[in-house]
C-alpha cells in the first residue's frame, strides 16, 4: 500500500483511499464467493458473510451469537472434532472435510479452512472459517473412484496377462495374471521386453498400425530363461487407442494420448505337446537324412580316393612323355590313358550319384529353439554318456533369416562332436554348455565341452575336408562334420571359429549378422 502516490501532495492527513480501505475489506470478505465466518475464541458466531447464508441456509440474525456447532452432523466422528480443536488451540491453521448439516436439516459435505486470529501478545482472540460445499464434487470424485475399482475388479478378473502401457512404454494398468507373469519370469516389466521383440519383428508394421489405431493378434513370442526352466511361449495381442491427456500440461490444450492394450496368453502347454509331436517327427527326419548324409561321405571319400591315384596316372604320363615318346612307351602311355579315363569316368558317376541337399526355403529361425530342440534330440545320447547340459540361452533372441533344417543338422554335428569328444575313457567331468546372446548386429552362439580339446595347430585343419583327429578313420569319421557345418554357416554369412583362449575342452563360436540382408533365392543360389 503506498503512503505517498506521487501525485498526492505530503500532508500529515490520510489519503482519501486510505480512509476507504476497512470498508472495502469488509465489503471484500462480505462479497466473497466462499462461505465466511468469524468467530471468538469458543466457536462463538460474530460475523457471516453472504456465501455463508447462500451454503448453510442461515442470515446472519439466525446465526450470530450461535455456535459453529449448530453446522455440526452428529455422524461426524468427535475425533474429527478433536482433532480440529486441538490444531486450532495450538494456533496452527486446520483445514479437512465436515458433515454439516443444513438450516433445512440436509446433509453437506464442506471443506473447512479454520485459521486462528491473534492479538499483539499472540493470543488466540477469534478464528475466521472458510468453507465451500463440496457434495456434488464428492460424489462425482466418489463415482470416478468406484468405476476405477470396478474396471481394476474386472481386469484383474480377466484370466491372461494384460497391461495397458502408454506411448513411453511406462506400465499405466496392469492385473494380476501379469503380476504373476512377472514373477514367473523373473522380470521387473515383462511388458518392456515383449514390446521389444514385438516391434522388432513387426519392423514397420508397428508403427503403421500405431498411427491407425488399428492392432495386431496371436504373434507368436519364445521366452527361454534357460538353466532348468522350460521355454514358455506366448500368444500376444496387442491394440492401440488414443484417449485425453490427463497431464496438467494438457489443461488448456486438448491433447490425445495414445495407448496400447497388450495381452500375453500363455500357450506354452499347447506348445509343448507340439514341440514333443514336432522333435519325434525330427528324429525320424533327421535319421533318414543321416542315411543320405553318410552315402554323401561315403561317395565323396570314394572320390577323395580315387583322385589320388588318378593324378599319379597323370605324373606318370607326364613324366614318359617328357622328352618325346618313345616307341616302346606308346602301349604304356595308352594304356596308362585307358585307365586314366576310366578313372575319370567313374569319378563323374560317382559325382552324378551324390544325392542332393534340399534347398529349404529361408525362414524366420529362432535359434534359442533350434538349440533347445537339438538338445532334445541328443538326450538319449546325453544321457547314456552322463553328460550334464548346461543350457543359458538368452531369453528373447531375435529371429534370424535361414534355412532352419540346415541349420539344425548343423547344430546337432557340432553337439554331436562334442558328446563324442567327452565319452572317452578318463574323462569325468562331462559338461555341455550352450549359450546364445545377441549384441545391435550379431547373434551369438557358444557351444562349449570338457573333453580333450583340439590342440591350436590342428584349430584351423579341422575344418578341412576328410580332416579326422580320430586316427584310423574309424566308421563315423569321415571328418566331413565340420565342414559341413562351415558350409552351412557360410551360406548364412556367418563365422565359426574353436575359441583359442578355452582350455578346459572344445568351444565353437558361431556368429550371424542379425540383419543379412541376401535374399532368399540369392542364399539358395550360393547354396547349390
Ligand atoms: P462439541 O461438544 O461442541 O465439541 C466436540 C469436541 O470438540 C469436544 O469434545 C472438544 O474436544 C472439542 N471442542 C469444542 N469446543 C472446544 C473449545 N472451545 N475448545 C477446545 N475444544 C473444543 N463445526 C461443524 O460441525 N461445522 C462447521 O462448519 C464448523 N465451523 C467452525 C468454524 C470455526 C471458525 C470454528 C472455530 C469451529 C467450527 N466448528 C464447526 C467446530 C464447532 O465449534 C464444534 O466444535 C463442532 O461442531 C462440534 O460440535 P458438537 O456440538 O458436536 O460438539
Amino acid at each position: 500500500m503506498s503512503k505517498h502516490h506521487p501525485n498526492n501532495p505530503p500532508s500529515g492527513d490520510p489519503a482519501p483511499d486510505e480512509n476507504r480501505m476497512p470498508a472495502l475489506f469488509a465489503e471484500t470478505v462480505e462479497q466473497a464467493p466462499v462461505a465466511i465466518s468469524i468467530t471468538d475464541d469458543k466457536a462463538n458466531i460474530l460475523y457471516v458473510n453472504r456465501a455463508f447464508t447462500q451454503v448453510t441456509g442461515y442470515a446472519p440474525e439466525e446465526s450470530i451469537g450461535r455456535n459453529e456447532s449448530m453446522l455440526s452432523d452428529k455422524n461426524t466422528p468427535k475425533a474429527v472434532y478433536e482433532e480440529l480443536w486441538s490444531c486450532i488451540k495450538a494456533q496452527r491453521i486446520w483445514h479437512g472435510r465436515l458433515l454439516n448439516r443444513h438450516r433445512d436439516g440436509r446433509r453437506y459435505l464442506a471443506d473447512l479452512t479454520i485459521a486462528p486470529i491473534l492479538n499483539d501478545r499472540r493470543e488466540t482472540t477469534h478464528y475466521i472459517g472458510m468453507h465451500r460445499d463440496i457434495t456434488e464434487m464428492y460424489r462425482l470424485e466418489q463415482r470416478v473412484n468406484q468405476q476405477k475399482v470396478l474396471i481394476e475388479t474386472v481386469v484383474d478378473s480377466i484370466p491372461v496377462a494384460t497391461v495397458l502401457l502408454d506411448e513411453t512404454d511406462r506400465v499405466v494398468l496392469d492385473n494380476q495374471m501379469y503380476k504373476a507373469l512377472s514373477s514367473d519370469l523373473g522380470l521387473s516389466e515383462p511388458a518392456r521386453t515383449f514390446i521389444d521383440i514385438l516391434r522388432e519383428d513387426m519392423a514397420d508394421d508397428w508403427e503403421r498400425m500405431k498411427q491407425k489405431k488399428s492392432g495386431f493378434q496371436n504373434r507368436e513370442v519364445r521366452f527361454d530363461r534357460g538353466g532348468h526352466y522350460a521355454p514358455r511361449w506366448y500368444a500376444c495381442a496387442g491394440s492401440w487407442f488414443s484417449h485425453e491427456d490427463d497431464r496438467i500440461e494438457a489443461f488448456f490444450q486438448e491433447n490425445r494420448q495414445i495407448y496400447l492394450l497388450l495381452t500375453l496368453t500363455d500357450i506354452t502347454q499347447q506348445k509343448k505337446q507340439a514341440e514333443e509331436i514336432r522333435v519325434n517327427a525330427l528324429k525320424a527326419l533327421m535319421a533318414e537324412e543321416e542315411k543320405i548324409q553318410r552315402v554323401r561321405e561315403t561317395l565323396s571319400g570314394a572320390i577323395h580316393h580315387i583322385q589320388g591315384p588318378i593324378n599319379l596316372i597323370k605324373a606318370a604320363k607326364t613324366m614318359l612323355t617328357r622328352r618325346g615318346l618313345e616307341p616302346r612307351n606308346i602301349a604304356l602311355v595308352d594304356i596308362l590313358d585307358q585307365i586314366r579315363l576310366a578313372g575319370e569316368q567313374s569319378v563323374d558317376h560317382m559325382k552324378r550319384c551324390i544325392p542332393e541337399r534340399n534347398a529349404s526355403a529361408m525362414t524366420p529361425v529362432n535359434l534359442n529353439q533350434l538349440l533347445h530342440e537339438t538338445i532334445m534330440l541328443l538326450t538319449d545320447r546325453l544321457l547314456a554318456t552322463g553328460i550334464v547340459v548346461d543350457w543359458k540361452p538368452t531369453p528373447v533372441l531375435p529371429a534370424l533369416m535361414g534355412q532352419e533344417s540346415h541349420l539344425r543338422t548343423m547344430f546337432k554335428q557340432i553337439v554331436e562332436n562334442a558328446i563324442e569328444a567327452m565319452n572317452q575313457s578318463g574323462i569325468v567331468t562331462r559338461e555341455l554348455r550352450i549359450s546364445t546372446w545377441s549384441d545391435d548386429h550379431l547373434l551369438h552362439v557358444s557351444i562349449e565341452d570338457t573333453g580333450p580339446g583340439i590342440p591350436d595347430e590342428l584349430r584351423i585343419k579341422v575344418f578341412e575336408p576328410f580332416f579326422s583327429t580320430k586316427n584310423g578313420g574309424r566308421a563315423g569319421h569321415s571328418g566331413t562334420g565340420l565342414t559341413m557345418a562351415q558350409e552351412v554357416i557360410n551360406q548364412h554369412l556367418g563365422l565359426i571359429r574353436i575359441d583359442p583362449s578355452y582350455r578346459e575342452g572344445c568351444r565353437v563360436r558361431i556368429q550371424f549378422n542379425i540383419h543379412n540382408t541376401l535374399s532368399a533365392s540369392e542364399r539358395t543360389s550360393n547354396h547349390g
